[in-house]
Order: C-alpha cells, then structure tokens, then sequence
C-alpha cells in the first residue's frame, strides 16, 4: 500500500514496524458540539484507511483520542476553553457537555458505518500519563514554568517545525499576530503543556492537582501521552485533518520526540483536506455546519453522505452541495439494487473470476493512496454490468465490496417469503396472459416497496429507492 506522508512530502509505499500489524493513531473530536459533515468527512476517511489496510490483511491497533479539556478556541494558546465556553451557553456543567457531544459522536459513527477504534481514550483518564510527560520534559531541559503555565521551549528542539517545513521564524511571525498573554513566555512560539487555574483561568471547572500547582493539561498533551501509554516511542501512521499540521501536531511531535531522544512519533502522517459547503469554508455565520441529523431530516441516507465523501480523494478539498448529495444518492440505489441480486435465485450469477478481477482494480486504486474516486468508477463499471446483462452478485460479493466501502449494502434484507410466494405467483399469471391478476400483484408488492422487471431469465425485484 502507498500513502502520501505529510513529512515527507511523497507517495512511499507503507511499511509497518511489525509486519502485517499496523499502529495508527487518530485525533478524534473535541466535544463541545455536534460532529459536522467536514469532521465527518474526516472519520469515514480514516475508516477509510482502515478497511483498505484490513483488505490487505493487517491487523489494526487504532487508537482515537475523546478531547474533554484543554483545547482552547484558539490553537495557540489563547483563548478560552471550548468545553468551559458550551457549558455556560448551555447552562450545564463541563462534564455533561463532555458526556453528551461523546455520546452523540458515537451514535454518528454507528450511523455512517464507521468501524470502531481499538481503544477510545479520553484526555482526562490520562492526567497521570501528561503529568509523567511534563517532568520528563522538565528534566530534560525543554519546558520551563512560568506563574501562569509550563511551557515547551521550541527552540531547544532542533528540527521544530519539520511537519509543515515551516522555520522558526516564519512560525513566529504567524504565532505574534494572534494575542499573547502570558509576559513571561520566552517565545511565541513556545505552547502549554499546562495551565495553572490562575488569571484567566481561575475560574476553570476541570483541574486536577500537579506537583506544580492546580491546573489542567494544553492540549496538545493528551495525544502524545496517549500514544506513549498506548503504543510507547513510536507509531506507524499518524491522521488528523490539515488544520492540524501547522500547530497540532507539530506539537505532539515536538514533545514525544523530546521526550524519547529523539525516537520519530510517526513514520507517516496523514492529512485529509476540508469539506467547503457551496464553495465556502464551512462556519456558523454562513449556517452551512450541516450535522447528521440535518441530513437525515432532509431524507438522505447516511450511506449517501459516506458515498458522497468516496466520491472525492481525501487530499483536496470537497465542496458539498445538496445537488451532489442528490447525485450520490442515485448512486447508492443503483448499489442497493445491484446488493439485492443477492436475495435472487435463478438469474445468472457473477463468476468469482470476473468478481475477483473488479476486486482486484478496485483495492488496486484504493492501495494507491487511498484513491476512492477511481475505485467507485470500477465500481460503476461492475454496476453497469449488472444493470445491462443482469448478473446477480453472490451475497459473499456484496459482503466484500461492503468490506471495502463501508456502504451497508449487506445489511438489506431479502424479502419476505410471502413476497416471493406473489412474485411467483404473478409471473405464472403474466405467463397465462391473466393481466388483471399479475398488474394486481405487482400493485401489492408496489405499496410494500417492491418494484419488479420482466427479465429474459425471470423477474427481478428490486426496492424501491425512498425518495427524500
Ligand atoms: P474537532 O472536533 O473540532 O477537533 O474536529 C475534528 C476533526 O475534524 C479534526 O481532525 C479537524 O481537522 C476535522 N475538520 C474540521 N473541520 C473540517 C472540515 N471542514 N472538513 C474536513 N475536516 C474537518
Ligand atoms: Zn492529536
């Protein structure tokens, strides 16, 4: 398999520490709200990477972190915390916002299919672990506490910056334009490994004791902890979106990479690009944040949603409109119809053989850094096959094409028998001409969703599509 790797700027081909076992670790949601189709994009993307890397037979060690604090409005350290901002607009506390924006990521994930993590973690079941990496830090001469935090010094670190080849200096230019408030910090550049519950953030709900003072973790913490516990020095892939590159995870690399002499955090980094809605960035003045809910209070299927995002390759940007969501929903019905050939007996079945060869071109593109686009065009090609000769897939097929995409079509359920008993029974009075009886079978299966086509080798069902 060849994945593009932010590091170093190439497409190279992947090649696990431990054979055939893949570590990869992902920066999951900050929950303060609801996950919106850009951060959806980003989880059927990495669901993505998983099920191509399970079809090449590796197993998978994945790890997403649940951020529950330190993550401030603003990346960089200024700001407030997000969690501490929902809970006073919600009237809640921190840790009910926590639990419920967790709980309905979770119900998002189960909607759109997304294979579940390894292991889930939550930054504040890791307190201890953030603690250990910040005296290790501290030991070594790469932070240094002020009153109102400890802070990574970036300049002891030699090649800072590596992830987005952005300099020192460029880095500080970009850092000084936003509001630093902290006097004592040495560099701009510099960030937190931890707050104190002073100035600022006297008033912050989540704190735990430290052995220098209350406070709670930046953000950046969390991930490196996480993976040290979970994994130690080193990972073989590293994802997250690219708004994280510049600050995010060139920090998690700093301070794991300080903390292990030097030992890389990850062998490959990989970055998906942002969803647009309509042509602009999607933001809560432009009320373009669709979530889930919004799409499906609209009649789409979350497998169109998940079809839609196959649709584009995750290294540029997509713009989503309702008029492509309209589009990828014709496209999961022809799916559905094709996955129904399962249930049909006596029509001509897709040789293991040809099925094989579409398998092979469609793992083919999606081993090519992940080239769904390309693969759901050998898919139409299968499809177009399907709809013009009539090969029924196997429902073995169905389940590895599901395997690849994710799309749930072996999830659909054959129909009943009484269902089959009136196809039967139709088609014996088409045969005998009794038109009356057979439009009257055909008008029944129709109010139970079920349409039929006269076939040269029989009739054939299928469901129809729910229009939205
Ligand atoms: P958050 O919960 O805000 O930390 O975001 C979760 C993930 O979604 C992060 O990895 C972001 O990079 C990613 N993300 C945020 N906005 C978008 C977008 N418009 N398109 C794609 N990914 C996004
Ligand atoms: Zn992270």
């Amino acid at each position: 398999m060849k994945l593009y790797n932010t590091l170093t700027r190439t497409k190279e081909a992947v090649t696990p520490i431990t054979p055939q076992h893949v570590s990869l670790y992902t920066c999951g949601p900050t929950v303060y709200h609801y996950y919106h189709i850009g951060n959806l994009r980003n989880a059927v993307f990495n669901d993505t990477l998983k099920r191509v890397l399970l079809a090449e037979d590796n197993h998978i060690h994945h790890v997403m972190n649940i951020t529950d604090v330190g993550h401030l409005t603003g990346d960089t350290d200024h700001g407030n915390d997000k969690l501490q901002e929902r809970a006073a607009k919600e009237g809640k506390d921190v840790w009910e916002v926590a639990q419920y924006y967790t709980e309905t990521f979770f119900n998002d994930m189960n909607r759109l299919n997304v294979l579940e993590p390894t292991r889930y973690v939550k930054a504040t079941e890791t307190i201890e672990q953030q603690i250990a990496m910040i005296l290790e830090l501290i030991n070594t001469g790469f932070a240094y506490q002020t009153e109102e935090a400890i802070y990574f010094d970036t300049t002891k670190l030699k090649d800072y910056g590596k992830l987005s080849g952005q300099n020192l200096k460029e880095k500080q230019v970009g850092v000084r334009a936003e509001v630093v408030t902290d006097p004592d910090k040495r560099h701009p550049q510099d960030f937190a490994l931890w707050f104190f519950t002073v100035g600022r953030f006297e008033d912050h709900a989540m704190r735990w004791e430290s052995p220098w003072g209350e406070g709670f973790p930046g953000w950046h913490l969390e991930c490196s902890a996480i993976i040290e516990a979970e994994f130690g020095d080193t990972i073989d892939i590293h994802t997250g979106g690219v708004d994280h590159i510049g600050t995010h995870h060139t920090n998690e690399i700093a301070q794991s990479e300080a903390s292990h002499n030097g030992a890389p955090l990850a062998h490959y980094w990989m970055h998906i690009e942002f969803l647009l809605v309509d042509g602009h960035k999607m933001s809560k003045s432009l009320e373009n944040t669709y979530t889930l809910n919004e799409v499906t209070a609209r009649g789409y299927d979350p497998m169109a949603l998940r079809l839609l995002y196959l649709q584009s390759h995750y290294r540029t940007q997509q713009n989503f409109t309702w008029d492509a969501l309209d589009a990828a929903t014709n496209y999961l019905h022809r799916l559905q119809a094709w996955a129904d050939g399962q249930f049909q007996a006596g029509a001509g079945t897709l040789s293991d053989d040809s099925f094989h060869d579409f398998c092979r071109d469609i793992l083919a593109k999606l081993s090519d850094d992940l080239n769904t686009p390309e693969a759901m065009v050998i898919m139409s090609q299968l499809l177009d096959d399907f709809e013009s000769n009539l090969v029924m897939p196997t429902a073995e097929q169905v389940g590895q094409i599901d395997a690849l995409f994710g799309l749930g079509l072996s999830k659909r359920l054959n129909i009943t028998p009484e269902q089959e008993a009136i196809i039967l029974e139709r088609e014996g009075a088409r045969q005998a001409k009794d038109y009356e009886l057979s439009d009257h079978a055909r008008s029944l299966l129709k109010d139970q969703g079920i349409e039929l086509d006269d076939t040269p080798s029989g009739p054939r069902w299928y469901r129809r599509p729910q229009t939205s």
